[in-house]
Parts: C-alpha cells; structure tokens; sequence
C-alpha cells in the first residue's frame, strides 16, 4: 500500500547509540572498552540519513552524549539535513539504577554536547530501555530542572526491564512540582486487558512486519492519532561484531536484522512521519490534561 497525502502523521524516532552500549550487553561491554570497540554508529546513521532524503521524511534522532562527544560531525550532519536532535542521556546507564544527582549531571552534560554540536535547542529526552518506571518518577523533575520538556521513557507495558503498564497511551501532560512535562509513549494496541506494542524496535524485528503495519492502522484509524515508531540505527546493520549475551539477550539484539532496512522503507512506503517535535506540538492542544484521564498518571505512584 502507498500512504496518501492526507494520511496522519506519524512520529518517527531513531535511537543512536552504538551496538555495543545497548543495556543488553553491560557487563558485557565494560564502560572502560568502549573505546576500543570498533564504532559503527556514523556509517549506520549516515544510511538512514540516506533512506529518510530519498522518504522526503524527518525524524528526531535521540543521540548518546558519549557518541556526539567522539562525532560532532555526525550531530551537525543530522541537524543540517534537517531532523530534530534530542537526548539519550550521556553514558547509557538505567534511569533507576542512578542516583538523582547522578542521572542530573548525566542529562546535563548530554544536553550541553548536543545543543553545542547541532546549534538547537534540545527539548526531548529518551531514557535508555525505557527506564523511567515506578521507581525513578523523581527523574520527571530531573528532567524538568534541567530545560527538557517532553519525555519518551514511560513504556505502557509490562517487560521484564522496564514498563508502567497502567500509564497513558497517548501524549499526555505530567504536572510535576518543576514545572509541566509532556510523556510521548512508545505506541502500543489494546488486546483485552493488554497493551501490545506496534511500533518499533525488537517488535518491528522479530514480529512479522504485518504485526507493526495493522498495529499502526488500527491506531491511526480507529484512535485517529498518530503512533511514535523508534528503532535504533544498529537496527539496520546485519554485520556488526557479534556480542555474547545470553539467549534471550541474544535473540532479542540479532534476529532478522539483515531485514530491518527493507522493512523500513516499507514502513516509509506505508505511512508517514515527521519529527517527534512536530507531532507533539501538532496534537499539544489535544494532549489531555490530567483531570480528564481516565487512568490514573504514573506520577501517583
Ligand atoms: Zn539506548
């Protein structure tokens, strides 16, 4: 199918990070060999920089601060060409297994790099593995105090690492004490009592591809609003070192990676995309305050 030219429009979100900082393989991968790693974040990226012209689409790229401090360049590059920049914090480490000053002077410094690099304000902040839950909601005012204003680290599900299964499924505002911070859920379905996600990353991998197209379908049409698609740029590149991790860790971090690329540009055939940023500001009037939830917000936990 070919999307039309009045088709919602969806937020597209890439995570840039190389293979080896991925939660999976700490422990794995000490923070002290990252350095020694081959680094294949820079031609990974510059490709979906490559499939997103030929699209005519944006997308916001949420950066490591460690990788935008080793390649400025590739920062300025995605910028120049256009796309949104936002935070992935700066060394990769959980939301919840940080202290609160700790993940401050994290954000922080990733905030800095990035808006020195690109030039741009950042406003957008993703936590690595989704790892804002129940126990680091003090990370909100974080967030906050640190000039960021909206979030995309509240997973609605249940997962093993991460997840508040009873949080919004849609944009929705969090009133904190700092201020008013606006959480962009990854996009998930309802199947009876369950949320499923639809859009993005190990789902858009392992699942067949007709999982995320009906998925993104049934929210577009039946909710009449757009889903927030993430991958990460490691997602497209079926030649990077194999890392051992275990076999769930395994099968989650390798399967049908030589697929990704071809699945996107699919996806990009399907559906369309913009930044983040756009679409949050797009739907902000919509965003419903937290009164008029019919779930109770994650922060009353
Ligand atoms: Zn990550």
């Amino acid at each position: 199918m070919r999307h039309t030219d009045d088709a919602i429009v969806n937020a597209m979100s890439i995570d840039v990070e190389d293979y080896f900082h991925v939660s999976v393989f700490d422990g794995i991968v000490p923070r002290s060999a990252w350095e020694q790693m081959e680094s294949r974040v820079v031609g990974n990226t510059t490709r979906l920089l490559d499939i997103f012209d030929e699209f005519s689409t944006r997308s916001t790229f949420f950066v490591l601060g460690w990788v935008a401090e080793r390649h400025p360049e590739l920062v300025r590059a995605i910028a120049g060409r256009g796309h949104e920049i936002a935070s992935h914090g700066y060394a990769h480490r959980l939301v919840y297994d940080q202290t609160p000053a700790a993940f401050r002077a994290d954000v922080r410094r990733a905030k800095r790099l990035l808006e020195d690099c690109s030039g741009h304000r950042v406003l957008g902040y993703r936590a690595p593995s989704y790892s804002i839950t129940p126990r680091s909601l003090w990370a909100l005012d974080v967030l906050l105090e640190e000039g960021y204003e909206y979030a995309s680290s509240i997973f609605p599900i249940r997962h093993d690492r991460y997840g508040i299964p009873v949080s919004g499924r849609r944009p929705y505002a969090i009133e904190r004490s700092a201020g008013t911070l606006i959480e962009v859920p990854g996009s998930t379905t309802r199947l009876g009592p369950l949320n499923l996600p639809v859009a993005g990353g190990g789902y858009f991998r392992i699942l067949p591809y007709w999982w995320t197209r009906s998925g993104i379908e049934r929210v577009n049409r039946l909710e009449s609003r757009p889903v927030v698609f993430y991958l990460h740029q490691w997602e497209i590149d079926p030649d990077q070192p194999k890392l051992h991790a275990g076999s769930l860790g395994r099968f989650r971090h390798y399967r049908n990676l030589h697929q990704t690329e071809s699945r996107l540009r699919q996806l990009l055939t399907d559906f369309r995309f913009d930044t983040v940023k756009a679409v949050v500001s797009q739907t902000r009037s919509s965003v419903p305050h937290p009164d008029s939830m019919a779930y109770p917000l994650p922060y009353s936990w």
